[in-house]
Parts: structure tokens; sequence; C-alpha cells
């Protein structure tokens, strides 16, 4: 009987569990779903990047995969009827939307008499898995981390022998909104889609920066880290697949790296048992600060890189031209809009996934909830980020930011940080800084000792 491979944060065929599954019951057909409600959603790099991604995914599958618009719900029984298929294989999903999707999907193919499998996870260990000495879940990271890694992971999963793959008619005007949608203008110069350039850019970084990954990762004017953030967002690559290729390797790069895939699976765990912290304090205890509104000249300056902090504006205007941001920035960017602008998180963890082809809600909304003070191992509230000696110690040359900010390229080496120290630092139209953050790290003070009391 033909088996359905319904394709989510798992657009690769290699180290794919859900695969094998499925090829035990027949000839596959893998399926894409373009869901509207994400679709729209999603800011045009986001949507270039799928879209990318998908036709890569195409020729992997040798043409097979089929492309579906529409609500899940209704597309996926509609396609096992067409089909005739015996069961709908997924990789499990674990965000809250994805659950409540997946659960109304398998309801309505209950009643049909179609079995729904799921095998796996875009983990090393499912969230939900790992568990404290009582079986609760971990609270802090470095116990968890400790947990995981003594849980440990399956070795990559091969494809499956014999295995045969079958098609069904795809949905031409989807695909031609795909193809649009990855050759759109305006779309941010984006990184090679597909398992293939994945790979290459994994060999390059485990080759050439990997050994100096733990004292090179916060520095943003050096290609030191990995940037493997997107693939591992659709599931192009599963971190299975790189935690294997590290085996037999020591050194502080590859503990470091494992330490932070380890986080990523740390916050999808914490989103798992509390689906509530997606939009809202995890921890309660900042519940009465006092933040300022949204929408104001101020934040806009913020999406726009016109703040006059040259690495809080190099931040942003990376994001906007290439979809991504380095970690150390989105922490100076995020602690700028949260702590310099006294604006709740949740707004800039929206504008971030707009724009963010790794968008991913659990790292990204834990990301900014541990800047903000309100998260899991969240940074304490009162440590606040000064935006110029973070830009100095990690951008010690100036060059990130002359890369992203031609108005500061007429300065020199570190003097790009503070053009106000300069008699020509605004010789080129940069802004003047738009709030001081020396008077507005007391403010923030001030509210977080009145919402104390
Ligand atoms: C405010 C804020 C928002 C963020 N939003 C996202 C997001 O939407 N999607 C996302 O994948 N990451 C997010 N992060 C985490 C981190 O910034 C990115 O994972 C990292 O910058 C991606 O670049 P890289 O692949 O080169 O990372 P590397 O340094 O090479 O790390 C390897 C991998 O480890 C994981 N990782 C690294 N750091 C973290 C971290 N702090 N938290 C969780 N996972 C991590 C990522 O999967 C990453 O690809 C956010 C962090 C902050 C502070």
């Amino acid at each position: 009987m033909t088996a359905i491979l319904w394709l989510r944060r798992d657009l690769r065929r290699r180290d794919l569990p859900a695969l094998g599954a499925a090829h035990e019951a027949g000839p596959v057909v893998p399926v894409f779903v373009l869901d509207p409600s994400l679709w729209e959603g999603a800011g045009p790099a986001r949507r270039a990047w799928l879209a990318a991604t998908l036709e890569a995914t195409r020729d992997a599958w040798d043409g097979h995969l089929v492309l579906r618009a529409g609500d899940p719900r209704e597309v996926i029984p509609a396609l096992v009827r067409e089909t005739g298929a015996s069961a709908v294989h997924v990789s499990r999903e674990t965000t809250p939307a994805g659950r409540r999707r997946d659960a109304a999907v398998a309801r309505a193919l209950d009643g049909d008499g179609v079995a729904w499998a799921e095998t796996g996870t875009p983990y090393a260990v499912g969230p939900g898995v790992v568990r404290n000495g009582e079986g609760n879940p971990f609270q802090v990271f470095t116990p968890f981390s400790r947990a995981w890694r003594e849980h440990g992971w399956p070795a990559p999963a091969a494809e499956p022998a014999g295995l045969r793959l079958a098609s069904a008619p795809g949905d031409d005007a989807a695909w031609e909104e795909v193809r649009a949608a990855a050759g759109a203008e305006g779309v941010p110069a984006l990184p090679g889609a597909g398992e293939e350039a994945a790979l290459a850019r994994w060999e390059w970084f485990r080759e050439e920066a990997l050994e100096d990954y733990g004292e090179l990762r916060d520095r943003p004017d050096l290609d030191a880290v990995s940037r493997l953030s997107p693939y591992l967002k659709l599931g192009v690559l599963h971190p299975r697949t790189l935690l294997a290729d590290l085996t037999g390797r020591d050194g502080k790069g590859r503990a470091r790296f494992e330490a932070e895939l380890a986080w990523r699976e740390f916050y999808a765990d914490v989103l798992f048992h509390n689906p509530d912290s997606l939009w809202q304090d995890l921890k309660p205890g900042l519940g009465g600060l006092a933040y300022d509104e949204p929408d104001t000249d101020a934040v806009a300056a913020w999406q726009a890189g016109e703040t006059g902090y040259p690495i809080v504006d190099a931040g942003m205007r990376q994001l906007l031209a290439e979809g991504w941001m380095h970690n150390r920035v989105r922490m100076i960017t995020a602690s700028f809009l949260t702590k310099d602008l006294h604006v709740w998180w949740p707004v800039g963890a929206r504008y971030f996934l707009a724009h963010l082809i790794d968008g991913d809600v659990a790292s990204n909304n834990h990301g900014w909830q541990w800047v903000a003070g309100t998260g899991t191992d969240a940074a304490p509230y009162f440590r606040v980020f000064n935006p110029v000696t973070q830009g100095l110690r990690f951008d010690p040359e100036g060059d990130y930011v002359r890369r992203w900010i031609p108005e500061l390229r007429h300065l020199r080496g570190a003097a790009a940080h503070e053009p106000w120290k300069d008699a020509r630092g605004y010789d080129s139209g940069y802004p003047e800084r738009i709030v001081d953050h020396a008077a507005e790290r007391t403010e923030a003070l001030e509210r977080y000792q009145r919402a104390r009391r």
C-alpha cells in the first residue's frame, strides 16, 4: 500500500527516520503543503528561503515531491483519498501550533481508517524526553545539557534499501508561487539552498572554523560561526548528522558547538512543556514592569537600523539584508529594544520572526526572553548590555559596523563605534543617537525596582 510522507521541518532525504517507517508500508509519496496561514504571514526573505529549499528538495527527491496549497486538515485527507494511501508518516512536530494542527489531521484520518505515524523529531533528543531524577522537566540549561548528553541519540538513519517513490499530481499554481517567491525582487542574498549546500557549509565549518569556534564565536566581524541555522530550521540538516560527524574529535570548539546545539534542544524542550511561554513571560516575576508603546519613531528607527548606535544598526541592517544576524548582535539589538527603548520582548520577537530565515519560535522567543530577563536561565534583568562597549569588544576593528553602515566607512578602526567622538563622525549622514544609553539604563533599572516592589 502507498504511504504518504508529509514533510514539514524535515526538507531533506538523508538521515530521515520517517522515510524508513513510510517505506515499510510500500511506495512513498513525499508531499509538502503550502499552508496559507504560515506562508502569507512570512516576510519576503522567509518565503524566498522556503521556496528555494522546496525547489532543491524536489530535485533531491527526483522530482517526486508533491506540492499542494491549502489547509493541511483538508489537503492531507484529500491526497490520501486520491492516492489510496494506507498511512501518513511524519516527523513528530513539537511546537504548540504544529501539535494542534497534527492532532486535527490525525483525527480526520482516523475517521477514514488511515494510520498516522510519527517517527523522529527535528531534534537529536525529542522535546519532552529528557527529565530529571524526579521525572520532571529541567528548568535550567546546564543540568539539561548534561542529561541530554547522557541520554544520547541514535546514529543517522540510512536511506532504506529498495526505496520506491511514487507521485501524485502536484499543484502547478503553488509551484508557480514558489518560483515567484524564490526569485522575488528585493529579497536578500540567501545562502545556497538544499542538502548539498548545507553539507558543503558544514564541511567547511568543521574543517576550517570549528577548532577556533570557542574563542571566536562572539565575533560578528569574522566568518567564525557555522551559519547552519537556516538549514536546521527547515530540517535540511538534522542535528544528529552533525553530532555523529563530531564523534572522535576533541577540543574546545567541538564541546562548545555541541553546547550550542543543546541550547536549541533546551529551548524546544522548554516550549514543549510551557506552550504559553511562546508569547507570554515564562517567569511571572516581571509581570508588573512598565513598558513603552511599540508604535513609536524610536522603534521604527530600531527596525530600520537608524538608532545612532553603530553595532545595533549594523545588526538590524544585516537582518534586513541577509535575513540572518550574528548571535552576539541578536543579544545586543534585543537588549536595546527591551532595556533602552523599554518595549516588551514579544514586539521584537515578532519582528525577528518576520525577517529571519532561521526564524524558529522556540529559539527566537526564548532567546528574547533570555535577554529580557523573563525566561528560563535568563540574564538577570539588571544586566543591561552597553551597545558601545559591546561593539568595541566584539568588533574591535569596526569591520562589522563598516560592512553594514556605509555612512561610517570614512572612520577608521574602532572609531566607527563612536562617531560622536570624531569631528568628521557625522559627515556621511549617519544619524545621531536617538536615546542616551546611560539615562535609559538608569530608567530601566528604576522600572525594574518598581516592578519588584
Ligand atoms: C534574540 C535572539 C533571537 C534568536 N532567534 C533565533 C531563531 O529564530 N532561530 C535560531 O535558530 N536561533 C535563534 N537564536 C539563537 C542564535 O542566535 C542562532 O541560533 C545563531 O546565531 C545561528 O547562527 P549559527 O548557525 O551560525 O550558529 P552557531 O554558533 O554556529 O551554532 C550552531 C547551532 O546551534 C544552535 N544555537 C546556537 N546558539 C543558540 C542559542 N543561543 N539558542 C538556541 N540555539 C542556538 C543553532 O541551531 C545554530 O545553528 C536567537 C538568539 C537571540 C539572542
